[in-house]
């Protein structure tokens, strides 16, 4: 009784000395966080990467092999050319905050994912879907703001066709140790038009349009949007590495 009587006084002195009570023991000053001018809608943050500002292929090259992107440019956006294959930065990235605007056919034609479709693949191989889903039904893991084929958006707020549309996503890759086994799986958070569609999800591993995705080690790697044979096109393209 004694010693626990003891203890109790102990403790509320100890209390009492080492009590914090004023609010600037709890303000941390250091690092401060450097100064970025961030854009409006139309124009990009000051410390961003542009890989696409309505003027050249400069970033750009074919996704086979190092030729030339060869899709149009016109009125400011790049225009997917039938059949001229898939594009992809000439840089390869890590972590990135990620925005681009897209814009699908104003005047519609097929269905489904014949309509307005396109991709943007986060290294080269986590599918972003980009697809004209504005009263097009299809397989809701394979509409506008999938990540194809493993998680549906949250909601569909896909404009009409032939408006612009855009995403802001923010990637953080998997991460693999030096066996190559997946120690951290990638995530994506990603706003459509403001809105957000995707949460911080997982990604399960390359997309893949049948059976299950695999999750195989890679390095940093390019940014490659889709030529799926539909005329979409795309402007004001930027990236912060994170
Ligand atoms: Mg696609």
């Amino acid at each position: 009784m004694k010693n626990t009587l003891t203890l109790l006084y102990f403790l509320t002195l100890t209390n009492f000395l080492f009590a914090q009570t004023d609010p600037k023991d709890t303000e941390v000053w250091e690092p401060e966080p450097r100064v970025v001018a961030s854009g409006d809608h139309t124009t990009p943050p000051d410390d961003a990467i542009i890989l696409f500002d309505g003027k050249n292929f400069d970033e750009w090259q074919s996704a086979n092999g190092d030729g030339e992107a060869n899709w149009v440019i016109e009125n400011g956006a790049m225009t997917v050319l039938p059949g001229t294959g898939d594009i992809k930065t000439k840089r390869k990235f890590g972590d990135i905050q990620l925005h681009l605007e897209w814009r699908t056919p104003a005047k519609v034609e097929g269905k489904g994912q014949g309509r307005g479709n396109s991709g943007v693949f986060l290294q080269m191989r986590y599918e972003l879907q980009i697809l004209d889903s504005y009263q097009n039904r299809t397989y809701s893991n394979g509409q506008a703001g999938a990540v194809y084929k493993q998680h549906i958006p949250l909601v569909n707020v896909c404009k009409a066709p032939g408006e612009w549309q855009n995403y802001d996503i923010i990637f953080k890759a998997p991460r693999f140790n030096k066996d190559g086994i997946c120690v951290a799986l990638g995530t994506l958070t990603v706003l459509q038009n403001g809105v957000l569609i995707q949460n911080n999800v997982e990604i399960k591993g390359a997309v893949a349009h049948v059976g299950q995705p695999k999750n195989i080690a890679h390095g940093i790697d390019a940014i490659k949007l889709q030529d799926h044979g539909n005329p979409m096109s795309f402007r004001n393209i930027w990236v912060r590495e994170l």
